[in-house]
């Protein structure tokens, strides 16, 4: 499931490809039709002669602001991938792969296309964010906007919470962006143990959370942006520590990855090291 690395990554990447280029036309594969959360004649009719004025990441959202041209009937596309949702940008003579679920053509041959093989992706069609999309207003601050926040603020917001730190992370009300994958790489950095109350940890430990937090994030988004041969759709996560690798030997103490829940939704994380 892309989180907020990813997504960030592939907003970098896109950004410069799409910005203030007009969408010419907009196809919605019949087999995948049931996934907009509205009449596909309004995607097929409504996307074309719009311009796209901005690409950016909202928690586990990609954000297309468009506007018609001349301005102003400012719309947007708004996908949350969840689990099984990608994106390719491709030259429009290049296949379109069997889990595409819509195709957004640009000026200049080039074709967004949205692809998803599990069908759980969110694809909305918004005049009101707020208000259309489920969630988006208790959205809480980014969590790489952490820094800037500071670690009183930080440490005010946490004491909001009660839950384990596992599923502190995964909230979105606490923080957008961070799902099942950066939440156990986040408490490896952190040292701490995915179970924990987040009332039992004391100031040093809310501290290295704080700190985990940012690094962790910016340090995937790089990586993902250093791998030349990164395909979005594969979602290659290899530089991770500890996520979806149990059984592996630890890369700080060398003790085995513990994992808990399914191999497909797994926890992970190291009992050498993390407390
Ligand atoms: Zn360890």
């Amino acid at each position: 499931m892309p989180e907020l690395p990813e997504l960030e990554a592939l907003r970098i990447r896109l950004a410069p490809r799409l910005e203030g280029r007009l969408i010419t036309a907009a196809t919605v594969n019949p087999k995948k039709a049931h996934m907009l959360r509205y009449p596909v004649e309004h995607f097929a009719n409504e996307l074309p002669a719009r311009r796209i004025v901005s690409l950016s990441r909202r928690g586990k959202h990609l954000v297309f602001a468009t506007e018609l041209g001349g301005g102003g009937s400012d719309r947007w596309l708004v996908i949350n991938p969840m689990l099984g949702g990608r994106f390719q940008m491709a030259d429009g003579e290049v296949p379109v792969p069997a889990t595409e679920v819509f195709t957004i053509r640009i000026e200049g041959r080039q074709e967004l296309r949205y692809l998803d093989f599990r069908d759980m992706g969110r694809i909305y069609w918004a005049t009101d964010l707020a208000r259309e999309i489920p969630g988006w207003a208790e959205l809480g601050p980014e969590a790489d906007s952490v820094p800037a926040m500071g670690i009183d603020v930080f440490r005010k917001r946490l004491r909001r919470f009660r839950d384990e730190l596992k599923d502190l992370l995964r909230n979105q009300e606490f923080l957008a962006g961070i799902g099942n994958a950066y939440s156990d790489e986040i408490l490896f950095e952190a040292r701490l143990l995915p179970l924990r109350r987040r009332a039992s940890l004391n100031p040093a430990e809310e501290e290295a959370l704080f700190s985990a937090i940012p690094v962790v994030l910016k340090r995937a988004v790089e990586a993902i942006l250093a791998n030349p041969n990164y395909e979005e759709s594969k979602q290659d996560r290899s530089f991770m520590a500890v996520h979806m690798k149990g059984g592996k030997t630890c890369p700080r103490c060398g003790h085995r990855i513990s994992q808990l829940g399914s191999n497909r939704e797994p926890l992970n994380f190291c009992r050498g090291c993390q407390l």
